[in-house]
């Protein structure tokens, strides 16, 4: 009771709002828990592909494919699209799916330093192959740092190279209309193909999808192994998602919110003397330095009614250990600010203030 959640995904706060669970309900009722097949043989209803459908016109992209989740869209699109003569260049920092879903394929790989765009570029100049894509998070989770879209997409068309993002922390919030990352760099012409997740912003239950070309999602339709052979999304959970989508295509107002309440405690978070990693980006980490300290910190921040979590090696690099605050639009001001105090206490207490 009286505890705040400071480290959930759920940046709208719309895991909990009254329209999106409604949704849910009606299509429980409507069209039941759930499929008992993968989409191509009895598991597609109207919701599936009016959701695809919705998906594809929020990131104004051709088309769209659901998946259980996005860690399966990011297992099943490298191994689809790549051949042994392709290449995959991919951010040193990129999340662990995106890793896992390069390793299942054999074109030849690439890792550059986290945003370095000289080594990207000297890396593309190595990959001397038939076709290659550079693969990288739009909005990074350990640091709530953004890849720089603009400069990638330059040297993907100087080197004839595709672009792929996964957008899972920034889908419905980041850009002047919570496009993504893309539209906040204002590539979104530029960037070929997007994967993101339904389990985070976007009603946060679970799901998570690809958009792009339609030539290329009807290419992952017939080969990506995770859709088909995984069962299809529940309509309690398509339901959420999609008036999620809906409410974000109405209005900016809840995305804006949460933008506020992110400078809020970003600002006063530095007065108070603290070190916040990222610029502008609701994952706020606040940087420690000592592995104990974030864990003594996140406990003392518990027994203050706020719950956070420290982040340290392997998750994150060694002498680089933090707790990830995650802003919600449903924190209020005040929560904010209860927020900041107690982290200004348990700050002094641990000395990791003056
Ligand atoms: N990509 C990134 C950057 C993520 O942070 C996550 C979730 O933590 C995923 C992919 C996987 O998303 P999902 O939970 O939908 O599998």
């Amino acid at each position: 009771a009286g505890i705040l959640n400071f480290c959930a995904n759920n940046y709208l706060g719309l895991s909990s709002h009254p329209e999106v669970i409604r949704a849910a309900v009606e299509a429980l009722e409507k069209f039941g828990a759930g499929l008992s097949s993968v989409r191509f043989i009895c598991g597609t209803q109207s919701i599936h592909k009016d959701l695809e459908e919705k998906i594809a016109r929020f990131h104004q992209r051709e088309d769209a494919i659901l998946y259980a989740s996005c860690f399966d869209a990011n297992a099943g699109i490298f191994e689809a699209l790549l051949t042994p003569e392709d290449a995959v260049l991919s951010d040193e920092l990129n999340h662990a799916s995106i890793i896992d879903g390069i390793r299942l394929c054999k074109a030849n790989k690439y890792r550059y330093k986290h945003m370095d765009m000289q080594d990207l570029e000297a890396k593309l100049q190595d990959a001397q192959v038939q076709r290659r894509l550079v693969a990288t998070d739009g909005a990074f989770s350990m640091d709530g740092d953004i890849a720089p879209l603009r400069e990638i997409c330059q040297l993907a068309q100087k080197y004839d190279a595709l672009v792929f993002i996964d957008e899972c922390h920034a889908t419905g919030f980041l850009g002047p209309n919570g496009r993504g990352t893309d539209e906040l760099l204002g590539v979104m012409d530029k960037v070929t193909i997007i994967n993101s997740t339904l389990g985070k912003a976007l009603g946060g239950a679970a799901g998570g999808y690809t958009t792009g070309p339609k030539p290329l999602i009807d290419l992952l339709r017939q080969r990506s192994r995770p859709y088909l052979f995984s069962n299809s999304l529940p309509p309690a959970v398509v339901g959420c998602a999609s008036k999620a989508l809906d409410l974000l295509m109405e209005s900016n107002a809840i995305a804006q919110s949460m933008a506020a309440k992110t400078q809020r405690f970003r600002s006063k978070m530095t007065a108070a003397g603290f070190t916040i990693s990222g610029k502008d980006h609701p994952i706020c980490p606040v940087m420690l330095g000592d592995a104990r300290l974030a864990a003594v910190m996140a406990e003392d921040m518990l027994n203050r009614g706020i719950y956070v979590i420290g982040f340290s090696y392997p998750v994150v690099p060694k002498g680089k250990a933090r707790i990830r605050v995650q802003i919600s639009a449903v924190h209020s001001d005040e929560d904010i600010d209860r927020c900041v105090e107690a982290f200004t206490e348990v700050g002094r207490k641990h000395r990791a203030l003056p």
